[in-house]
């Protein structure tokens, strides 16, 4: 390892970041983590902090997570990799298929396609999506719905399904036959309406009004995240998602969630189909199926899937990754699913949840640059900044990285997107480790 000067010395220069201009990296260079244990990570000189971003929304288990590192360890020992194309697979995958089948069952989802993350889980899911439509000879269905504000990763399908322009403009075209509907997005909604039942059934007549005009048959799925994360924690009233399905399976269009956040316990319940009782036509899940520590994702399918692509000698799947069903991620997974379950974190996810969404809402009766607070649902938190509460005008981004770097210097890694702020750690949080993040964000706010 080289030294910390060295390594101080070309941080964020040779290395291009991910929703970073170059540029600001070298003249800001990033944080440089270089240990973690529990819920906390410690910096190249030693500052030791609760990492309230939980990775990035995948470290569910925290950094400590032995038998998740042991099923690594000894699977890199047994059979470090060895693919399931066409012809071979390998043992731990079909263990894991095994597993995901019975804990996805509630949901209706009983086979399993791997992919290597959440970009390529959402990519999946697109592409299955059209081929199905296919074979059951309705080839016109192409088109995609999603949310605005949703976020769907960064290949060009998940890019086109995009709520959110920071990550679409500088990269069209994106695939054409897109269509986004308004989101259940309380606080800012082009209906000024503030009632979230009301929202909801606004929302939903947009989805109807939109289906109308481009033809159902032309559709192919609808993609949405059950609460909305990296657009900011954006958790639609218990009627919504319900009737997005009605809506879908009454026009034929199949219901991908896009559960890379949500599945696996982050909300409070197992995923965020059982949260609002809905059964989705396939699942995108990633993340914290290996607890971050393996790049890997799963993406789970429904009776409709089965019905089309199995028992047909013309289903054949033209899509997958070298590293689909690697055993490495296979076997961390499988680690992970079981101590998911061991621990019942769902269960710990809503009671910290509750304590931070909580705190935060006393934090807004403190500082008028809290707009808003989102979440209530497990350890998903956003508090949206702005300069002015009365006009919502947004947060500049300079404040809003003064409250992040004081909460840094009092205890706490946040996140700030945008104007938000936002809280997902991990999901083994103690009551102590939740009240260290809220103190440090009372500092945050105090400087700013
Ligand atoms: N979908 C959702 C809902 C996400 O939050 C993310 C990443 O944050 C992705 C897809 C993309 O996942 P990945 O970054 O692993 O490709």
């Amino acid at each position: 390892m080289k030294d910390s000067n060295f390594l101080k010395e070309h941080n964020g220069r040779l290395m291009w970041h991910p929703m970073t201009s170059p540029k600001d990296s070298a003249d800001a260079p990033p944080t440089i983590i270089t240990g973690a244990d529990g819920v906390s990570i410690t910096d190249i000189d030693g500052h030791r902090v609760v990492d309230g971003v939980g990775g990035l929304w995948n470290v569910n288990l925290g950094y400590s997570c032995q038998p998740v590192k042991d099923a690594i360890a000894q699977q890199l020992d047994i059979l470090p990799y060895y693919s399931t194309f066409r012809g071979t697979t390998n043992d731990v995958s079909i263990e894991l298929s095994y597993e995901l089948s019975k804990f996805f069952a509630p949901d209706g989802l009983s086979r399993a396609f791997f992919t290597s993350g959440g970009s390529d889980s959402v990519e999946t899911s697109l592409r299955l999506a059209r081929q199905y439509h296919k074979l059951r000879g309705e080839a016109g269905r192409t088109k995609f719905l999603s949310l605005k504000k949703g976020y769907h990763g960064t290949h060009i399908g998940g890019a086109s399904v995009n709520g959110n322009a920071n990550f679409r403009t500088a990269y069209e075209p994106l695939l054409p036959g897109c269509f986004h509907i308004p989101a259940p997005y309380t606080y800012r909604n082009p209906f000024n309406e503030t009632d979230p039942e009301a929202l909801a059934q606004l929302c939903l007549q947009a989805l109807e009004d939109e289906i109308a005009f481009q033809g159902a048959g032309t559709i192919a799925a609808m993609i949405m995240e059950p609460i909305l994360g990296a657009g900011g924690v954006i958790p639609p009233h218990p009627s919504f998602a319900p009737a997005v399905q009605d809506i879908c399976n009454r026009h034929g269009i199949l219901l991908i969630t896009d559960e890379v956040i949500t599945a696996y316990g982050r909300t409070g319940a197992w995923s965020g189909a059982r949260l609002w009782g809905i059964q989705p036509d396939m699942m995108a899940t990633a993340k914290a199926i290996t607890n971050g520590y393996f790049p890997f994702g799963a993406v789970m399918m429904g009776q409709r899937m089965l019905d089309v692509f199995e028992d047909n000698p013309n289903a054949k799947i033209g899509h997958g990754y070298t590293y689909s069903g690697h055993p490495v991620g296979a076997a961390a997974a499988l680690a992970c699913l079981a101590e998911t379950q061991r621990l019942n974190v769902p269960q710990n996810a809503a009671a910290r949840g509750t304590q931070l969404y909580e705190g935060c809402r006393a934090l807004m009766e403190k500082y008028d640059i809290i707009g808003d607070v989102r979440g209530g649902y497990g350890l998903m938190t956003a508090m949206e900044m702005v300069s002015d509460r009365a006009t919502k005008k947004p947060i500049d981004a300079a404040t809003a990285q003064t409250v992040q770097e004081v909460a840094y210097q009092n205890g706490a890694m946040v996140r700030v997107s945008g104007p938000n702020l936002i809280l997902s750690p991990p999901l083994i949080l103690s009551e102590t480790d939740a009240t260290t993040i809220l103190t440090a964000l009372d500092a945050g706010f105090a400087a700013a």
